[in-house]
C-alpha cells in the first residue's frame, strides 16, 4: 500500500472546552479514527517519524495508546506490548506507579515479553504532562529495553512532558500551544 497523503490531522480532532473540568480543553481525537483518509494518514505519518529508529517493539498503555500503537508496531515490523490497569493482565507482571494531578496510577507489563536490549517505542495518543510516556519509559528500563523514542499523535506543549520525557527524543503530529 503506497503511503497515504499527509493531511493535516489538526481539522480532524474536535475541541471540548471545560471538558471533564473548568479550564481544561480535551482534544477528542475519535474522528481521525473514523474518518479513513485521516486514520491512514495517521498511522503513516507516525510511521514516518520513527521509520529510521530500528524499533523492535511498540509499548502503549491502555486505552487510547492501544487505538494506534498496534498499527504502528505493523506498519514498523516491530511487536506490541500492553501496558495495563493493575490485575487485567494473567500472567507474572512487573508494575509501576506514577503522579497524577489528583492522586496515583498504575501499569502492568507482562514480564517475558522483552529480552534484554530490545529497541523500544512509547507510544500514546496524546502527550500532556508526560506522566504515562515516563511510566512506560520506566517499565521498559527496568526490562532491560532501550526507549529509542516517544511518539504521540497530540502534543499539550504548555505542560511540559517533552521536557519531563528527557533525555528520550519527543515526536508529534499535532501540537497546541
Ligand atoms: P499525561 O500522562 O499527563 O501525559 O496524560 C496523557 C493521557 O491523558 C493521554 O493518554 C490522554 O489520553 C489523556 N489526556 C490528558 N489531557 C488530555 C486532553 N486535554 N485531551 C485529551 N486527552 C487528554
Amino acid at each position: 500500500r503506497p503511503p497515504a497523503d499527509a493531511l493535516d490531522l489538526r481539522a480532524h480532532i474536535v475541541d471540548l472546552p471545560d471538558h471533564p473540568e473548568p479550564g481544561v480543553i480535551f482534544r477528542d481525537i475519535t474522528p481521525v479514527l473514523a474518518h479513513p483518509e485521516a486514520l491512514a494518514s495517521a498511522v503513516d505519518q507516525l510511521t514516518a517519524l520513527t521509520a529510521e529508529l530500528g524499533v523492535e517493539r511498540v509499548i502503549a498503555a491502555e486505552a487510547r495508546g492501544f487505538l494506534l500503537g498496534p498499527a504502528l508496531a505493523r506498519e514498523l515490523g516491530a511487536g506490541f506490548l500492553l501496558a495495563r490497569k493493575p490485575g487485567k493482565l494473567p500472567r507474572e507482571t512487573i508494575a509501576v506507579s506514577y503522579e497524577l494531578e489528583y492522586g496515583t496510577d498504575h501499569l502492568e507489563v507482562h514480564a517475558d515479553l522483552l529480552p534484554p536490549g530490545t529497541r523500544v517505542l512509547v507510544h500514546d495518543d496524546l502527550l500532556a504532562t508526560g506522566g504515562t510516556a515516563g511510566a512506560l519509559c520506566s517499565l521498559v528500563e527496568r526490562l532491560g529495553g532501550e526507549v529509542v523514542a516517544c511518539s504521540f499523535l497530540v502534543e499539550l506543549g504548555f505542560l511540559g512532558g517533552r521536557a519531563a520525557l528527557a533525555p528520550h527524543d519527543v515526536h508529534a503530529l499535532v501540537r497546541y500551544d
